[in-house]
């Protein structure tokens, strides 16, 4: 039988690969499959790539140069610091750091276009305001995915690259309650701050008149050059969960009131946010908590990105991991010529992915986080205690 004469997508002449989402992970996806000759279809359900603004900083990695090309991320950089600040509660002592290498700034979507640019050299399709509701199982093998028209497209393999609120993951209970953390952001202009490294302000349970009972948190903020700044809020969910005696875990609502107060009354933080003017503001979440253990939950259906918490969790940082574990599914179809899957070559996918750099760096980095973390808001816990042990928090910045 001829399965050309069968429209791609069907259950006669399915894709090589879908992708659903059309963020760093399933652009760096899609450009593998290209490059990689897989007959690839990409699925997005905004009407453009990817259009909210998230992270907006990198450290260049040995992955932007292998999809996007030698140095090209010096085109989009718009300021690099190496320098970092963190303030005592009520900014009363802070400690200044520096990164080996200097972090690059850029804009959201100047970086998404660098991705469309180098995936339309490829022959892969890109479906806009398409979104996916479900995968297609069939004898526990996944076989393709449910569009939300109702239509099913199918496929020998499915990476999901849909982000923090994967469709596809909760389908199949990943817990993101325990990966996922709240966060606020916002792009400012006007900007006049007398910093130009990335400064952090934490909060602890009881510091804040306004809000007694606010868990452990983090102001960030990240200048951008050009009198532009991110600034942002992060709650520890993690440690909110221990710490419930003492704090409560909020809602959005309270996040955005305490959020505008800290704006107009945290000491030093208020002072930069002065006559700034707001740009862009969002509360979202992010994948800082947990990373979900398993790559391949059923046969054929790849997870990647924020859809299973792969982020650097010292700084947050997730677009590098979201296009690494993205490449890294899509060379496993190609390096072993996958053409149908089983139980056996799932299992030796998850081995595989178990034993990659790039995981081991995130959970080394993760285990670290979580003592400083501990250390930070378990043990010390109150803004008394931690400024008056400054200097030893001061000293294990530095050891850093
Ligand atoms: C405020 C904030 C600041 C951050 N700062 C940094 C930083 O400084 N540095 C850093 O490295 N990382 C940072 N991150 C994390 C980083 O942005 C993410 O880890 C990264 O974007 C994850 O990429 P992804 O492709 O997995 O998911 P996403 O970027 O979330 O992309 C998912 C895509 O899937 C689409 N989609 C969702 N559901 C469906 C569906 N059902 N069907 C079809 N399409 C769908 C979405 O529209 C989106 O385009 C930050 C995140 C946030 C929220």
């Amino acid at each position: 039988m001829n399965f050309q004469q069968f429209p791609l997508g069907s259950s006669e002449n399915p894709y090589d690969l879908i992708i659903v989402g059309a963020g760093p992970a399933g652009l760096a996806g899609g450009i593998t499959a290209g490059r990689n000759k897989l007959k690839t279809i990409i699925f997005e359900k905004e009407d453009r790539p990817s259009p909210f603004p998230r992270g907006e900083t990198l450290h260049n990695a040995r992955i932007f140069s292998q999809i996007l090309g030698e140095n090209v991320l010096n085109l989009i950089s718009t300021h690099l610091t190496a320098g970092r600040k963190f303030n005592s509660p009520m900014s009363l002592n802070s400690v200044e750091v520096f990164r080996r290498s200097p972090s690059i700034v850029y804009e959201w979507n100047k970086l998404i276009g660098l991705l469309l640019s180098r995936l339309e050299e490829t022959s892969v399709e890109l479906k806009l305001g398409t979104e996916v509701e479900n995968f297609i199982q069939e004898n526990n093998i996944c076989k393709g995915v449910l569009l939300k028209t109702g239509e099913k497209i199918w496929a020998t393999s499915v990476l999901v690259a849909d982000g923090h609120k994967s469709k596809i993951g909760h389908r199949i209970n990943i817990p993101y309650n325990r990966i996922n953390f709240p966060i606020m952001k916002r792009i400012i202009s006007n900007f006049r701050g007398d910093y130009t490294g990335f400064e952090y302000f934490f909060l602890v349970p009881g510091m804040l008149e306004y809000a007694p009972r606010f868990p452990p948190s983090v102001i960030f903020v990240f200048p951008r050059g050009g009198e532009k700044c991110e600034v942002g809020l992060m709650i520890f969910s993690d440690m909110a969960q221990k710490l419930q005696k003492i704090c409560d875990i909020p809602n959005e609502e309270e996040i955005r009131r305490v959020w505008e107060l800290l704006i107009s009354k945290y000491p030093r933080f208020s002072k930069l946010m002065k006559n700034t003017i707001v740009e862009f503001e969002g509360y979202t979440y992010i994948g800082a908590g947990q990373i979900y253990s398993d790559p391949m939950p059923i046969p054929g259906l790849f997870l990647s990105g924020e859809s299973m918490g792969l982020i650097e969790k010292s700084g947050a940082s997730g677009i590098a991991t979201a296009m690494q574990s993205a490449k890294f599914a899509v060379d496993f179809i190609s390096n072993y010529k996958i053409s149908s899957w089983s139980n056996q070559i799932a299992r030796k996918y998850s081995q595989e992915f178990k034993k990659s750099k790039f995981l081991k760096h995130l959970k080394g980095n993760a285990r670290k986080t979580q003592l400083q973390k501990k250390f930070f808001f378990l043990y010390l816990r109150t803004a008394e205690r931690i400024n008056q042990k400054w200097n030893l928090v001061k000293n294990a910045y530095k050891l850093k």
